[in-house]
C-alpha cells in the first residue's frame, strides 16, 4: 500500500483530495473542523519535504451550481488556521483560475480549490475533468475516506493519469489498517455488535462478516425481526415482517459458520414511542401488545458484557436502542463502557458507519475505542465486503 511516506514531495505539487466538507452555520462559519484536522497531517508532510499542497473536496450538493453559500472560500480562514499557513484559494478547480494559482504556487505553500461539485463532471466521473484536475498536480494523494466509495472524477478517476505518482493519504490509510484490522488480521475472539433499526439495512453487512467474526451481537431494532422470526411476541417494536425468513436463514448460516450469535433475552420496553413514556423491563419474546423494546435490558447486557470483555478484536455498528432518547440510551452507553474497558485491556475496537458515529461522539466514547472511522457510507461499504472505487483505484 503507497501512502505519502513513499514519496518525497521536494519541488512537487501534491494534488490532494480532501474530504472538507464540513458543518457550517447560518453565518457560514465551519462548525465542526474535525475533518479539516485529520486531513493536516499528510498536508504537513507534503510541505515539510519542501514541495506545495492543492486541495480539492466538495461541500454539500451544489449539484452542478455554484453558490456563495457552499463556497469553500467560505472555510479557507479555518483550514490556514488548522494548518498554520496563510492558505490561497482559487475560484475555480479547473480552468485559467485554478491553473494560474497553481503556477504562482510555491513550495511550503497551500492552495484551496473552489468545489468541486460546482461542475456536473465532478460527480458524473467525467474523463476530461478528471484529466484537467490531474494536470494541476505532479502526484495525486488520495486522503478522502468519506467520498472513497463513490467513482468520481476528483476520488477515482483522477488517479488513471497518475499510474506511478499517486498514494493514499495518512488518513485513509489509517482507515484501511483498521478495516483490515477487523476483517482480515483480527486477533480472535472477533466479534462484531451490529445494532441500528433494520435487518434489511445491514443484512449485506451480517452476510459478509459472518464469514469473518467468531461472536455477532445483534442488538438495537433489528432484534424483533429474529424474535418473532423464532415465535416470540415483540408486541408494537419494529419489525420487518417480510425479513423473518432472512432472520432465520442468517441464524441458520451463523451455525454452519461456527459464529455464535448473541441476541437480547430482555428489553426496556415502553408503551409509546416517546422520552416520557411509561416504560417496564420484560422478556424479549413476550413483549405486551401495546408496547415496543426501545433499549436493552439488563440481562442482556451482563450477556453481551461477559463477550465484549473476552473478545480481542471488537466492531461496532449501530446503536443498541433508541440513543437519541435519554430514557433509551442506557443500552448504547453500555455498550461504549463495555468497549471502553476491553481496549483498556488491549483489545482492537474500530466503531463506523451510519448513526455509530454520532453515538460514540455524543457519550464521549471517540477517545476510548481504538479508532472511529470518518466515513459513514464507504465505511458501511467496506463492512459489505466492497473494494471501494477510490481504494482500487490507487492500489
Ligand atoms: P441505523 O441507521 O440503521 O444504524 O439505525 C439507527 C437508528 O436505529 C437510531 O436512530 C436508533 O434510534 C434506531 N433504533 C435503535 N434501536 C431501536 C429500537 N429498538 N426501536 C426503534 N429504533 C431503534
Amino acid at each position: 500500500m503507497k501512502t505519502v511516506d513513499n514519496f518525497n514531495f521536494k519541488s512537487k505539487k501534491a494534488l490532494i483530495r480532501v474530504d472538507f466538507n464540513v458543518p457550517l452555520d447560518g453565518d457560514l462559519n465551519v462548525t465542526d473542523a474535525s475533518r479539516i484536522t485529520a486531513a493536516k497531517p499528510t498536508i504537513i508532510k507534503v510541505l515539510e519535504d519542501g514541495g506545495s499542497a492543492i486541495l480539492m473536496s466538495h461541500l454539500g450538493r451544489p449539484d452542478g451550481k455554484a453558490s456563495d453559500a457552499l463556497s469553500l472560500k467560505n472555510i479557507c480562514t479555518k483550514v490556514s488556521e488548522i494548518i498554520g499557513v496563510n492558505v490561497k484559494f482559487a475560484t475555480d478547480c479547473v480552468g485559467d483560475a485554478a491553473n494560474e494559482a497553481v503556477k504562482n504556487l510555491k513550495s511550503g505553500e497551500v492552495l484551496l480549490l473552489e468545489n468541486l461539485r460546482f461542475h456536473n463532471e465532478e460527480e458524473a466521473g467525467d474523463k476530461g475533468f478528471a484529466e484537467k484536475l490531474a494536470s494541476l498536480g505532479d502526484i495525486y494523494v488520495n486522503d478522502a475516506f468519506g467520498t472513497a466509495h463513490r467513482a468520481h472524477a476528483s476520488t477515482t478517476i483522477v488517479a488513471e493519469f497518475f499510474p506511478e505518482n499517486k498514494c493514499f493519504g495518512y488518513l485513509l490509510a489509517k482507515e484501511i489498517v483498521a478495516i483490515d484490522k477487523v476483517m482480515k488480521t483480527g486477533e480472535k475472539p472477533v466479534t462484531a455488535i451490529l445494532g441500528g433499526s433494520k435487518v434489511s439495512s445491514k443484512i449485506t453487512i451480517i452476510e459478509n462478516i459472518l464469514d469473518k467474526v467468531d461472536h455477532l451481537i445483534i442488538g438495537g431494532g433489528m432484534t424483533y425481526t429474529f424474535i418473532k422470526a423464532q415465535g416470540g411476541n415483540v408486541g408494537d417494536s419494529i419489525c420487518e415482517d417480510d425479513k423473518q425468513e432472512l432472520a432465520l436463514s442468517i441464524l441458520k448460516q451463523a451455525k454452519e459458520k461456527g459464529v455464535q450469535i448473541h441476541l437480547p433475552v430482555d428489553v426496556l420496553a415502553a408503551n409509546d414511542f416517546n422520552n416520557n413514556a411509561e416504560t417496564k423491563i420484560v422478556p424479549v419474546t413476550d413483549i405486551p401488545n401495546g408496547w415496543q423494546g426501545l433499549d436493552a435490558g439488563p440481562q442482556t447486557l451482563e450477556n453481551f458484557k461477559k463477550v465484549i470483555l473476552m473478545s480481542k478484536t471488537i466492531l461496532w455498528n449501530g446503536p443498541i436502542g433508541v440513543f437519541e432518547m435519554p430514557t433509551f440510551a442506557k443500552g448504547t452507553i453500555a455498550i461504549g463502557n463495555y468497549i471502553d474497558e476491553a481496549t483498556k485491556n488491549g483489545a482492537f475496537s474500530l466503531v463506523g458507519g451510519g448513526d455509530s458515529v454520532a453515538a460514540v461522539k455524543q457519550f464521549g466514547f471517540e477517545d476510548k475505542v481504538s479508532y472511529v472511522s470518518t466515513g459513514g457510507g464507504a465505511m458501511l461499504e467496506s463492512l459489505e465486503g466492497k473494494i471501494l472505487p477510490g481504494i482500487a483505484a490507487i492500489l
